[in-house]
């Protein structure tokens, strides 16, 4: 018999299972259906959720000193976190990520600023030269710091685009900047959208491969 960590009664029509962050079991059921009805559905669901909890643990353990922020990432690359009373501001020196001393107890937050800052000169830089390129123009382009995703194009031709982009390799921003610019052509994933991407970036769905694996560090800086 599955535990099921988190019973959430919803107004849905259907028995919903996710896995979160930490291997917890989570069941959105409808308010009418019984227990044992909803374990009788979980149990049967026993393999996909014993694979999806053990790849959670596996990359939990793999990135243990990201997810404890004693490491950080910054363009796909792991800094160490290392406090420093001679430097003044955040610093990246050979693996280390230097932090003035005085930050010790507020270092996740002067870490998001610092992040942010570079955000605001990279991803201008790469949405400006994708605009160029693909001859495209959105109505403004906007920092966010979204729970679930990395970017998002709506229907204004608003572009946003996640900070925690920073932590993930050049390709893979590309990727996304690519891809939320293409919604301007196309607000849906239809074939012709990722045409439009694959114009552009050809190896896409390696790099959406690949950003995929990162989506853990969608939860980090909360
Ligand atoms: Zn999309």
């Amino acid at each position: 018999m599955i535990k099921i960590d988190y019973l959430i009664r919803t107004n849905r029509r259907s028995i919903s299972i996710s896995i979160n962050n930490i291997g917890q079991v989570i069941i959105k059921a409808p308010r009418r259906v019984s227990m044992d009805e909803i374990q009788k559905v979980v149990d049967k669901k026993e393999r996909w959720i014993a694979l999806h909890k053990e790849r959670i643990e596996k990359n939990n353990e793999l990135n243990k000193n990201i997810l404890t922020y004693k490491d950080i990432l910054f363009c796909g690359n792991i800094y160490h976190i290392a406090f420093d009373e001679r430097i003044k501001k955040i610093t990246l020196i050979d693996n280390y990520c230097l932090i003035p001393l005085k930050y010790k107890d507020t270092y996740q937050r002067k870490l998001i600023l610092w992040y942010k800052k570079i955000a605001n000169e990279i991803l201008t830089q790469r949405v400006q030269y994708f605009c160029d390129l693909m001859q495209l123009e959105p109505s403004a382009v906007k920092l966010t710091n979204a729970r679930t995703c990395w970017g998002t194009c709506n229907s204004k031709g608003v572009v946003s685009l996640n900070w925690r982009l920073m932590m993930v390799p050049h390709n893979l921003i590309d990727y996304v900047v690519v891809h939320e610019l293409a919604h301007l052509v196309q607000l849906n994933h239809s074939k012709l959208f990722w045409e439009v991407v694959h114009s552009v970036l050809p190896d896409y769905a390696s790099r959406r491969k690949n950003l995929k694996q990162g989506d853990y560090l969608l939860a980090l800086f909360r």
